[in-house]
């Protein structure tokens, strides 16, 4: 092997163990945050939920020793959630394959933390029906400053991002404006939605923290990511109802049925249109711009 496939293989397995320790942290995360009275940073160390004992480091590696331990603890044999090896393995091959597509640059570190925050957020809606403002507030700031210091086209098409540039807009300015513009619409598609649903059924039908879950993803993937996304969220929620109703596994809660949480088919959409939205847009694009 030549000199330069070794160091990209080192790149890759380095690469892929981040991001099986920033899920090892991740699982810390979706563990505390909900939580009332943990913080994220004590106690320092991690403990079973179940025995309080904290856990040695041999038995915190990611996904092996879950799998050496057969998902339990080691001190009181509590089965420990699939979740955990679940999430770690996640964000590797997230890590993974986002270091495909971008290299090591600046666009890696933007779409990787953008990535963490959207699993973060999908497993706790899951679990508690909220999504923390903790994670959306901050991570606009970092939207923000990826559209201005690794610039890319967030307007629809080439043509108009073409356009604007040949008229003398600076490239980083019509990348932020086109974030700041996908955000205002990305949240108001959705805040409209659930306003006009309220009104309609007289009962929430979206959770308070999905729009500004929308408005952050738009601000990351761009204005020609709204319908698409809202699109596919919308497809995937279906399937899963459906599924779940088939095999007689919805939730339900007293009276009726327990709504489910909007937030990880919205973060699920986002994954599969960062990494092939672009894909979709080269074909279908030029044929109507
Ligand atoms: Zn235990």
């Amino acid at each position: 092997m030549e000199l330069a496939g070794v160091a990209l293989g080192i790149a890759t397995a380095f690469v892929f163990a981040f991001g099986l320790a920033v899920g090892s942290f991740l699982n810390v995360v979706i563990f505390r945050l909900p939580r009332t009275g943990l913080a994220l940073s004590s106690p320092a160390r991690s403990f079973c939920p179940s025995c309080h004992n904290q856990i040695a480091w041999y038995d915190n590696i990611p996904v092996l020793s879950w799998v050496l331990l057969r998902g339990h603890c080691r001190g009181c044999r509590a089965p420990i959630s699939i979740r955990y090896p679940l999430v770690e393995l996640l964000a590797g091959l997230l890590s993974f394959f986002i270091f495909q597509a971008e290299g090591l640059s600046l666009r890696y570190i933007f779409y990787f933390y953008f990535a963490m925050c959207l699993t973060a957020i999908a497993f706790i809606d899951l679990e508690f029906m909220v999504i923390p403002d903790v994670l959306v507030i901050p991570t606009y700031a970092v939207g923000l400053v990826s559209a201005v210091a690794a610039p890319h086209p967030s307007l629809p098409g080439y043509h108009l991002y073409g356009y604007l540039s040949q008229t003398g807009w600076d490239l980083r300015l019509i990348s932020v404006t086109g974030a700041a513009l996908a955000f205002i619409l990305g949240f108001l598609s959705l805040f409209v939605l659930s306003f006009a649903y309220k009104l309609l059924k007289g009962h929430r039908g979206l959770g308070e923290g999905d729009p500004l879950l929308m408005g952050l993803i738009t601000l990351f993937l761009g204005l020609p990511s709204i319908l698409p996304v809202l699109l596919l969220s919308s497809i995937l929620g279906l399937i899963s109802v459906v599924v779940l109703v088939i095999s007689g596994r919805f939730p339900k809660s007293g009276l009726g049925l327990r709504p489910i949480p909007f937030g990880p088919f919205l973060a699920l959409a986002a994954l599969i249109w960062l990494f092939w939205g672009q894909w979709f847009l080269s074909w279908y694009l030029p044929a109507i711009l």
